[in-house]
């Protein structure tokens, strides 16, 4: 029996003092973009760039674990989500993050991780579709994580806000 609550806020993924890691939507080279990225690395300084350079590249699915430098958070854990329709079989591709970012919040034992629409931007996946994924995964996944108790999804518009609430009400 698990007792992790997933919820989804209006909000920005850099700004969630509340929760012991953030989720980056991260590039192959784990480097400041736009988007996700470019608000992480702004909100955490310069350091986070030079730790990143080590454990960089990353392929898509995967995900690694850092410090959180300059943000209140306790770690911030990057995922590269999949091109959509590039690189394949992309639900599989973004099933695989939200997968392995809660194996490393699983081995860092937290209670609580923030995660933006990973994929949604730039890199295309439709929106209902792409948040379906994440919560389906999310569910299967965190009863295997015995401290996670909070996940939460942060959505940038009210859109997008409206079409996650949806989701997580009929699932
Ligand atoms: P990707 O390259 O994985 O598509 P993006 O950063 O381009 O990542 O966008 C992913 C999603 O995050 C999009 O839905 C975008 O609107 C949203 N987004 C962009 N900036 C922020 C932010 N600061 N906080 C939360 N969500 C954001």
């Amino acid at each position: 029996m698990t007792d992790v609550t997933i919820e989804c806020i209006q909000g920005n993924i850099a700004h969630q003092p509340d929760m012991d890691a953030v989720v980056n939507a991260a590039n192959a080279q784990l480097m400041p973009g736009g988007g996700v990225a470019g608000a992480i690395h702004a909100a955490a300084g310069p350091g986070l760039a030079e730790e990143c350079r080590a454990k960089a590249p990353i392929k898509p699915g995967e995900a690694v674990i850092t410090a959180a430098h300059d943000m209140p958070n306790s770690y911030i854990i990057h995922c590269l989500g999949p091109v959509y329709g590039v690189d394949n079989p992309s639900d599989q591709l973004l099933a695989g993050c939200y997968r392995n970012a809660l194996k490393l919040a699983k081995q860092e034992e937290l209670e609580s991780v923030a995660f933006p629409a990973i994929s949604t931007g730039v890199f295309g996946y439709p929106l209902e579709d792409a948040l379906g994924i994440a919560v389906q995964t999310l569910r299967e996944a965190s009863p295997a994580c015995p401290r996670l108790r909070r996940l939460r999804l942060v959505l940038f518009s009210d859109d997008d806000l409206r079409v996650c609430q949806a989701i997580l009400d009929r699932t």
